[in-house]
């Protein structure tokens, strides 16, 4: 079944959002929301879908081949309810690929088979006292002669109280060090009565209905073959499983503010004010074209960042901490522009509004999530002089292809845990710019301020070049991160087939916006511009279709 096929399907199965009667409808999953529950409908719904076989290798029976497919199909979820996308299923994802990583063909198919039964697993990597410092985490897995002894607590797990297994993150050596971890597939099934316990489920501001659980345990007995990959491995797993999960992620919560959006755009052609639509006044005009161009720019990044671990994996360390850095706080800072707009009803907890205001509360958490934004920088700080000095050949245009194929399955192997350079980047200086002055104009401007802060990173002293470095360093590492997303953006103008992509229009705002964000004052985006991406955008929301790359109907 193609990524279509499935992405059609669920649009369908999901419905109709504004019907009252929907029981995974916008009412339904506010309700849901409300109590600080899962959706029972929702997930009930992706049971009989088989969402869990979006996870698993399709050589294990499930149907997953790409990582950009994957963002695609996701993102129906993330588009109706962020809790449900997270709490249903993502962090099975999280889990699973270090499984599928490193597992045993034993470890493998067990896991397989719990997905494709509709189980879940949860991971266990964090623990409060260390947070993202993971190195120094405290819960041990020591050995016995039957296996290992678990002690110690996972205070923030998702589903740790309903999943059929756990990947946990353990100790196995008290010596400090990279090599001092590893990974663990166990679950309640291994564990004698009393030797785990469930701690109380943590209230949350947002994503109220993911079941937020830690697990405590106490001399827990698990056999020898829960050990996934090497003794001491579990550093470099985590990391490379990082790679794959931070690709991800983000381009999955575009749907999020793909809603949001659509929320605001229909309220500004419905209500009047000064005689006039609210769409009509000039400052939300440009408001709302300018979320659109937000959205594919992010859209744009996600997509290079997924499509990266299969074809340019020893990059993903880089894309993956980039687009988990950049993507979340874009859609949070660009659900926040469009809260002006719809005035005091995004605050309002039920209506027609309300789920605007459910996702304002939900977007954050995929900022906080998984690593933090300060942690994703302080992932690029050390590789970017390196790639500053050389970033290699610039990337093709498959990089920038939406639902292009590629060949099936992540090359795990070749995920490397520094990046071998930075295809992205010289899209930007080394690409056919399109014949248009006004973004040749923009191009110009960001290529010498790329030069200057690729300078400026080589100029860094050593201890800047660390995750301990100073503000400046992570400021630069903040710019070059924003030279990533306006480059994903060429790349995707560049190889686009289609009529709107491929007209600079969008570009033009999505590098103005860029370039403005980097305060280098670039002169307003010419008003045929403007009106192309406004015309787009009234376009797809009278014909119901998404405000993605993918321009994809959403009626079902
Ligand atoms: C909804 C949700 C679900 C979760 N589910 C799970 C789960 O299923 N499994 C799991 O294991 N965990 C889970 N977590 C836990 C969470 O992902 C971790 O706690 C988190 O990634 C660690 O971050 P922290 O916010 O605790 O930050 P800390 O590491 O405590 O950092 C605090 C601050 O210090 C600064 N900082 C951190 N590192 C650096 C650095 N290197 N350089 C400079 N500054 C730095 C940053 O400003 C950061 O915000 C979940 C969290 C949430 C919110």
């Amino acid at each position: 079944m193609t990524a279509d096929t499935r992405v059609r399907d669920l649009i369908r199965w999901f419905g109709d959002p504004a019907d009252p009667a929907n029981p995974v409808g916008r009412a339904a999953l506010l309700a849901a929301d409300e109590q600080g529950e899962p959706s029972a409908a929702g997930e009930w719904l992706l049971d009989e879908y088989g969402f869990g076989a979006e996870f698993v290798p399709v050589e294990l029976g499930g149907r997953f081949t790409q990582l950009d497919d994957l963002v695609r199909v996701a993102r129906e979820v993330f588009r109706r309810d962020v809790g449900l996308g997270l709490g249903y299923g993502i962090t099975s994802f999280m889990a699973s690929v270090n499984v599928w990583a490193a597992g045993t063909p034993q470890q493998r198919k067990q896991l397989a088979g719990l997905l494709l039964d509709g189980g879940k697993v949860s991971v266990g990597y964090h623990e409060l006292a260390h947070g993202n410092d993971f190195l120094r985490n405290e819960f041990t897995a020591d050995r016995t002669p039957g296996g290992y002894r678990l002690n110690g607590t996972k205070e923030v797990v998702n589903n740790a109280d309903r999943a059929g297994a756990w990947v946990l993150f353990a100790r196995t050596d008290p010596a400090p060090g990279a090599r001092s971890h590893s990974v663990l597939l166990t679950g309640p099934e291994d564990c004698a009565d009393g030797a785990v316990t469930f701690l109380p489920r943590y209230p949350t501001t947002g994503v109220r209905g993911c079941r937020l659980t830690g697990l405590d345990f106490r001399d827990c007995e698990i056999p020898a073959g829960a050990l996934v990959g090497t003794e001491g491995q579990g550093a470099e797993l985590a990391l490379r499983s990082f790679q794959v999960t931070r690709s991800a992620l983000p381009g999955m919560a575009v749907g999020t503010l793909d809603t949001c959006l659509r929320t605001v755009l229909g309220f500004a052609l419905g209500r009047r004010l000064y005689r006039r639509r609210v769409l009509d006044l000039p400052h939300a005009a440009s408001v709302l074209t300018g979320a659109f161009a937000d959205l594919l720019l992010c859209d744009s990044l996600a997509l290079a960042a997924a499509r990266a671990v299969h074809l340019l994996p020893g990059q993903s360390s880089v894309t993956g901490a980039a687009v988990k850095y950049l993507v979340p706080k874009l859609l949070t800072r660009t659900a926040n522009d469009l809260s002006v707009i719809l005035g005091a009803r995004f605050y309002v907890r039920e209506g027609e509004h309300a789920l605007f205001g459910k996702h304002l509360r939900d977007l954050p958490v995929l900022s906080l999530g998984h690593a933090g934004p300060t942690a994703c920088l302080a992932t690029l700080i050390p590789q970017l002089p390196r790639l500053a000095r050389n970033p290699g050949p610039p990337a093709p245009d498959a990089l920038f292809t939406p639902g292009g194929p590629l060949t099936p399955g992540i090359p795990y192997d070749h995920l490397t845990v520094t990046a071998d350079g930075d295809a992205l980047t010289g899209v930007l200086e080394e690409s056919s710019a399109p014949n248009d002055p006004y973004v040749q104009t923009l191009l110009g401007q960001l290529s010498r301020e790329l030069n200057v802060v690729r300078k400026a990173l080589l100029a860094l002293p050593p201890a800047e070049r660390t995750p301990l470095a100073g503000p400046a360093s992570f400021r630069l590492a903040d710019r070059y991160v924003h030279f990533m997303a306006a480059a994903a953006a060429l790349g995707v103008w560049r190889a686009a087939a289609d009529d709107f992509l491929a007209d600079p229009a969008w570009l033009a705002t999505a590098l103005h916006r860029t370039a403005t964000r980097l305060s280098l004052r670039p002169a307003p985006p010419p008003a045929e511009h403007t009106a192309r991406l406004h015309a787009e955008l009234l376009r797809r929301h009278d014909e119901n279709r998404s405000f993605d790359l993918y321009d994809l109907c959403l009626n079902g």
